[in-house]
C-alpha cells in the first residue's frame, strides 16, 4: 500500500489550535493556576497541543460540582429511561464524530488512524449503547420474610466517582468506566492520562450537546501526583475506579483506606498464551502474534508469554519472527501504517531497557531488538526465543511489542508455569481437544481465558484481574455493582 499523509479534518485542526481546557460543571474553564502542559505527537516528537493542567484546587471545584449534580437539580430527578436516552444520544454523537476522534487518537497516542476508526471508536460507541440499555434494568429483589414482614432492596448510585484512566485506549477506557457510572446515576470526575488527554476533552462538547446536566461529567486533565492524587484523597469522592500500573494501584488502595473509599482496579499483567501439542498451529501462531502485537503491545491483557509445546517450538519461533519482520511501522496518520510509535519517550526507553536486559540474560533475539527510526518513539516488533521462567523479560510487564517464547513438555507443567506469576489478568489456550480446553481454562488463574482466540472483548463480557492484576470487574452486568450501593429495606405490615 502506498504511504500517504492523512489530511487533518478541519474540526481537529480547529480543536488543536484552540484553547483546550478543563470541563467542570458544564463549562470549559482554565486551571485556577493558569498552568498548562504539553502533549506530544509520539511519531514526530513535536508538541501537538497545550492543555490546561488541573491542580488540587480545580479537582476541589469539580468534586463540588459533581456533588451538587448528584444531589440536586435535574440528574437525580431523571427517570432511568431519560438517563438511557442521554447515553444513547452521546453514543450517536461519538459515532458522528468518529473520524475526528480517530484522528485525535492517532495523533496523541500514536496508534494507526484506521485501527482507531475500526476498533476504538466502535468499541466506545457500543459500550455506551450497552450501558444505556442497562439503565432501565437495574432491579432489586423482594424477599418475603414472614407473614408480617418483607424486605426489598434498592440499588442506589454510589455517589461521586473519581475515575483515573491510562493512555493505551483513551476513549475506550473512559467508556468502560463512564458507561456503567452514568447508567446507574452516579456523577463523575475523570482524569485522562497526561500523555493522551485530547480525544476525551473533544468529547466534552458532545456530552454537553447530548444534554447531560451540568456537573454530571467533569474532566480534569493533569498529572497523577497532583490531579490524580487529589481525586484519590478527596473525602467527598465515594469511589475510585482506576486502570493503570500495579504500583499506582497499590498507592490508590492505600490512600483509599483513609476514607474507606470503594475501589476498583484494573492493573497489569504478564499473560500466558499456551499452544498445546494438539493445537491448530497456524491459527495459534496468528493468534499469538496479534495477541502480543495489537496496540503495539501496550495492552494490559497482552499475551506476552507464549508457551509452545516442544514439538511446535521451532516452527512457532520462526513464524513469529517472520511476521514481526513484515510489520510496517510508521506514523499513525499515514495510510499503510500497521504499527505506530509507543506513546512516549519514557515508554520507549522502558521497553528498550527490557530488550537490553533480555539480550544480557542470554535470551535468543530472533526479530527486532531496537528502535525503528531516529525520530519518533518507535520500537521494532521483537521476538525472544529460548527464554526461561527466571529471566526478567519473562516475569515483568514490558508493555511494548516484545514477546518471549518458552517451551514446555506437558500440560500439567505448563499450567503450573503459566500460573507462577503475581499477575492474573488474562490467558489463552490453543487446542483442538474440547476436554483439554475446558480443563486448562478452569485451572488458569486469570480473569479472562480465551480458548482458540486472543484479545476478544465485548461490552457484555466481564473483564478484570485475579491476584495483583486488580480488584472488581468492568463490563457486562458485573460493572453495575461497582457503581451501586445495595439498600435493604424492611417493611412491617
Ligand atoms: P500509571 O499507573 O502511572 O498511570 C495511569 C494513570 O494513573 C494516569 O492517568 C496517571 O496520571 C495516573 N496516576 C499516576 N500516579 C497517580 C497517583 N499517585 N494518584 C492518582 N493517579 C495517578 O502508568 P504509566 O506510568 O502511564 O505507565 C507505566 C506502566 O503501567 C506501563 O508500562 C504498564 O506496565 C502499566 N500500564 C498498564 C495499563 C493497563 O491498562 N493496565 C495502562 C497503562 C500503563
Amino acid at each position: 500500500m502506498l504511504t500517504e499523509q492523512i489530511a487533518l479534518k478541519p474540526k481537529v485542526k480547529a480543536f488543536l489550535e484552540g484553547k483546550i481546557e478543563l470541563f467542570i460543571d458544564g463549562q470549559f474553564v482554565p486551571a485556577i493556576s493558569a498552568k498548562t502542559f504539553e502533549t506530544y505527537n509520539p511519531a514526530t516528537e513535536e508538541v501537538l497541543a497545550s492543555v490546561s493542567e488541573a491542580q488540587e484546587e480545580d479537582v476541589e471545584i469539580a468534586v463540588q460540582a459533581a456533588r451538587r449534580a448528584f444531589e440536586k437539580g435535574p440528574w437525580p430527578e431523571l427517570s432511568a429511561a431519560e438517563r438511557a436516552r442521554l447515553i444513547y444520544k452521546l453514543a450517536d454523537l461519538i459515532e458522528e464524530h468518529g473520524e475526528e476522534l480517530a484522528q485525535l487518537e492517532a495523533l496523541d497516542n500514536g496508534k494507526p488512524y484506521h485501527v482507531a476508526l475500526q476498533d476504538d471508536i466502535p468499541a466506545t460507541v457500543e459500550h455506551y449503547r450497552y450501558y444505556a440499555g442497562w439503565a432501565t434494568k437495574i432491579l432489586g429483589q423482594t424477599t418475603p420474610i414472614s407473614p408480617n414482614y418483607f424486605n426489598y432492596t434498592r440499588h442506589e448510585p454510589i455517589g461521586v466517582v473519581g475515575q483515573i484512566i491510562p493512555w493505551n485506549y483513551p476513549l475506550v477506557m473512559a467508556a468502560w468506566k463512564m458507561g456503567a457510572a452514568l447508567a446507574t446515576g452516579c456523577t463523575i470526575v475523570l482524569k485522562p492520562a497526561e500523555q493522551t488527554p485530547l480525544s476525551l476533552l473533544y468529547t466534552a462538547q458532545l456530552f454537553k450537546e447530548a444534554g447531560f446536566p451540568d456537573g454530571v461529567v467533569n474532566f480534569v486533565p493533569g498529572f497523577g501526583q497532583t490531579a490524580g492524587a487529589a481525586i484519590v484523597n478527596h473525602p467527598d469522592v465515594d469511589k475510585v475506579a482506576f486502570t493503570g500500573s500495579t504500583d499506582t494501584g497499590k498507592y490508590i488502595m492505600r490512600q483509599a483506606a483513609e476514607t474507606i473509599k470503594h475501589v476498583t482496579l484494573e492493573l497489569g499483567g504478564k499473560s500466558p498464551n499456551i499452544i498445546l501439542e494438539d493445537a491448530d498451529v497456524s491459527a495459534a501462531i496468528t493468534g499469538a502474534f496479534n495477541g502480543i502485537m495489537y496496540n503495539h503491545g501496550q495492552n494490559c491483557s497482552a499475551g506476552s508469554r507464549v508457551f509452545v509445546h516442544r514439538k511446535h517450538y521451532d516452527t512457532v519461533v520462526e513464524e513469529l519472527a517472520r511476521l514481526a519482520n513484515l510489520v510496517k511501522l510508521g506514523p499513525g496518520m499515514e495510510t499503510g501504517t500497521e504499527m505506530g510509535p509507543l506513546v512516549s519517550k519514557k515508554q520507549q526507553e522502558r521497553v528498550l531497557g527490557y530488550i537490553e536486559k533480555g539480550k544480557a540474560e542470554g535470551a535468543r533475539l530472533v526479530a527486532g531488538g531496537g528502535k525503528a527510526f531516529e525520530t519518533g518513539y518507535f520500537v521494532q516488533p521483537t521476538v525472544f526465543a529460548d527464554v526461561t521462567d527466571e529471566m526478567v523479560i519473562a516475569k515483568e510487564e514490558i508493555f511494548g511489542p516484545v514477546v518471549v517464547v518458552l517451551s514446555f513438555d506437558t500440560v500439567e507443567e505448563v499450567i503450573e508455569r503459566a500460573n507462577n506469576t503475581p499477575y492474573g489478568l488474562a490467558a489463552g489456550v490453543w487446542t483442538e481437544n474440547i476436554k483439554t480446553a475446558y480443563q486448562v481454562a478452569n485451572r488458569l488463574k486469570a480473569g479472562t481465558v480465551w480458548i482458540n482466540d486472543y484479545n476478544l472483548e465485548d461490552a457484555a463480557a466481564p473483564f478484570g484481574g485475579y491476584k495483583q492484576s486488580g480488584i472488581g470487574r468492568e463490563m457486562g452486568s458485573y460493572a453495575l455493582d461497582n457503581y451501586t450501593e445495595v439498600k435493604s429495606v424492611w417493611v412491617n405490615l
